[in-house]
């Protein structure tokens, strides 16, 4: 990761994944203004592949208060970049070094009695967010469980070796707005806050939004928003107006001549039907262009949209350039916001039978990432 720049130089030595911090900041304020209590900037998986010290800066400077992570180690990793906000982790094996993440400050949700004790014995002073499942049957405590977690986590608070300065829940359909488990998603949640309060529990953080409830479900704000997607310009909803904040692009590698017949890579799956320019793209499938949005795929080329052609390799791609006389070293741009006509991350997901968070996250460590504030917006 580069030291940000005033603006993205344009000469392209490389492969090279922009991005846009400025599009971040409004996609914070975005969600901020949406939200009614808190925001939770997560920046979990690196910041969704945009880089997790970087969106977390733009984020608190932009509305955002606190820091979402899955493990301890994305937690430490914030502190050791000098970050001092409030970070919660959710997601760690029972033995995790909670005594280390207490240390630094690092609130822990906690699942289980499992949990509850790891963290009791281990971390002193450990402030703890007691994770409900509310309708996933994946993370947090199934309701049969609840009631015995807050009463224990109530005795420990007793000893006075944790609080519970939160309770927190997650919707696994609210990109579906109408959908009927959204409801029962946020009745489970209350009932589990009522449990909690009967058991003498106070906890002051209640949070069950992520990005898509946050934008469609005002009754599941209750004290914080957990956003993640939302921040780097992931809309659920489609109708926000968040900003896509990556920019993959790739300078020509070479370009060819090729008669009409020509086979083009692995399987010979592309055979030129006219006679056409190829140019050789040096991103593929390590970088995280999904093999299977071969015969799909598309990218920009000197302003129009061509094809990439044959089976994506491992490391290159070869687009028919066609008419367009692009020539050895102009830069391809594989996707964008869109506003140059460009693909998007939606529409790669879309090509690749998959959503665009597992894009924006399965992006390749060989790239050369580079933040930068744009000027102003060119939307
Ligand atoms: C990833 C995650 C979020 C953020 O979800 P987005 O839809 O990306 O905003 C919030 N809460 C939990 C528990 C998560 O795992």
């Amino acid at each position: 990761m580069s030291a940000v720049a005033a603006l993205p130089e344009r000469s392209a030595t490389g492969p090279r994944l922009d991005v846009d911090l400025t599009a971040i900041a409004a996609n914070t304020r975005l969600l901020a203004g949406r939200a009614t209590g808190e925001l939770m900037a997560v920046v979990k998986a690196d910041g969704f592949g945009h880089g997790a010290v970087d969106v977390a800066r733009t984020a608190l400077a932009n509305g955002a208060t606190r820091l979402g992570v899955t493990s301890v180690d994305e937690a430490l990793a914030l502190r050791d970049a000098g970050l001092a906000a409030p970070v919660l982790s959710w997601l760690n094996p029972v033995d995790a070094d909670y005594g280390v993440a207490v240390a630094a400050g690092v609130e822990l949700a906690v699942p289980g009695r499992e949990h509850l004790d790891a963290v009791t014995r281990q971390g002193p002073g450990a402030r703890v967010h007691l994770h409900l499942d509310t309708g996933m049957a994946r993370d947090g405590a199934a309701p049969y469980q609840w009631a015995d977690l807050c009463r224990a986590a109530r005795l420990a608070e007793r000893t006075g070796r944790v609080r519970v300065v939160g309770v927190m829940g997650h919707l696994g359909t609210a990109d579906v707005p109408d959908h009927p488990a959204n409801s029962a998603g946020r009745t489970r949640f209350a009932w589990g806050l009522e449990v909690a309060r009967a058991c003498g529990l106070r906890p002051t953080d209640r949070h069950l939004a992520a990005t898509a409830a946050t934008l469609t479900d005002p009754l599941s704000h209750h004290t914080m928003s957990r956003v993640g997607a939302g921040l780097v310009g992931i809309d659920p909803s489609r109708a926000t107006g968040l900003r896509p904040a990556m920019t993959l692009t790739a300078p020509l590698v070479s370009v060819r001549r090729a008669r009409a017949g020509t086979p083009v890579g692995y399987g010979h799956t592309w055979v030129a039907p006219t006679t056409t320019w190829l140019g050789l793209v040096p991103l593929g499938y390590a970088d995280g262009l999904p093999r299977v949005a071969s015969g799909r795929a598309e990218v920009l080329v000197r302003g129009v949209r061509r094809p990439l052609v044959g089976r994506l390799s491992m490391d290159m791609a070869v687009v028919d350039l066609g008419d367009t006389g692009a020539a050895v070293g102009e830069p391809v741009t594989v996707f964008g916001p869109g506003d140059r006509g460009e693909p998007t991350v939606a529409e790669w997901a879309g090509w690749s039978g998959t959503i665009e968070h597992e894009i924006v996250t399965g992006l390749g460590p060989r790239l050369r990432r580079s933040v930068h504030h744009r000027l102003r917006s060119v939307r």
